[in-house]
């Protein structure tokens, strides 16, 4: 299993999250920044948990995010 977390207010909305981990990312019109699918949210950081399959496309994702608002692990 794999734990991502999307800091989310720092977001500045590139897309690159999206497009190379459209599984669990999509865009959110209403504000310009990105939603990590099916998250919960404590203090302002966005956690989801998902299946390894995820892994190398969320590593992907946390390594293009120019803020670097995006961390996973395994757990
Ligand atoms: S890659 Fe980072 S800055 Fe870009 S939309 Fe995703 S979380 Fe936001």
């Amino acid at each position: 299993m794999i734990r991502i977390s999307h800091h989310r207010i720092k977001c500045i909305g590139c897309n690159y999250c999206v497009e190379v981990a459209p599984s669990n990312w999509i865009m959110n019109p209403a504000d310009g920044k990105s939603t990590l699918l099916e998250s919960t949210q404590k203090k302002g950081i966005y956690i989801a948990v998902s299946t390894d399959d995820d892994f190398e496309a969320n590593k992907e994702a946390a390594e293009v995010c120019p803020v670097k608002v995006i961390k996973v692990e395994q757990f």
